[in-house]
């Protein structure tokens, strides 16, 4: 069995597919225990409370992290988002190979505050094609769009302060190369 408490964090630009990834990921490797983040963005179509996030107002996220209970947050284009502190404690405790989804800002954070985590960047395979997927994927109006790829051009410029870069050319073989980076780090 794959067992892990080494924390792992994969993180990259905005678009670039971590949540197609982690989708992915959720299929074809269920022991893979995946944090549901809380934001004060609104739900997408299709995305349900507790699944792809936990939607949350401005006054339950300051309650959140006034009380502690995020082991990381970040604003990302004019919303909150975090990681809830006590499940992911839980499973490194009891030895789950446990993944974050964040953004660089949080991957920061955990950076300091878990030395130990491994840390991983998931990079377009060119900037052009990170443009396009943003653009295309329609979920989102052109300023925010737009604040997006601002974003993303600092975000790719963070890519050595990374343990390790995956190209995201496919999306199984991203998979499986973090699967066999939580194994090969496995306790
Ligand atoms: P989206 O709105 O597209 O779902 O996510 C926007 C950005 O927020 C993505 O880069 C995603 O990785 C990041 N994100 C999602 N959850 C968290 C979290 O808990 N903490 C931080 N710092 N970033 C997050």
């Amino acid at each position: 069995m794959l067992q892990n408490r080494r924390l792992t964090v994969l993180s990259g630009p905005s678009g670039v597919g971590k949540s197609t990834v982690v989708a992915e990921l959720r299929r074809s490797h269920p022991e893979v225990w995946l944090s549901v983040s809380v934001t004060t963005r609104k739900p997408r179509p299709g995305e349900k409370h507790g699944v792809e996030y936990y939607f949350a107002d401005d006054d339950e996220f300051d309650r959140l992290i006034e009380s502690g209970e995020l082991l990381e947050w970040a604003e990302f284009a004019g919303n909150r988002y975090g990681t809830p502190r006590s499940p992911v404690m839980e499973r490194l405790a009891a030895g789950v190979p446990t993944l974050l989804e964040i953004d660089l800002q949080g991957a920061r954070q955990v950076r300091c505050s878990m030395p130990e985590a491994q840390l991983v960047f998931l990079a377009p395979p060119t900037w052009e094609e990170l443009e396009r997927r943003l653009r295309g994927r329609g979920t989102e109006p052109p300023d925010v769009v737009a604040r997006r790829l601002d974003a993303g051009l600092v975000e790719m410029a963070a890519e050595k302060e990374f343990d390790l870069t995956l190209v995201n050319t496919s999306v199984k073989d991203v998979c499986h190369r973090l699967i066999a980076l939580m194994r090969s780090s496995s306790s």
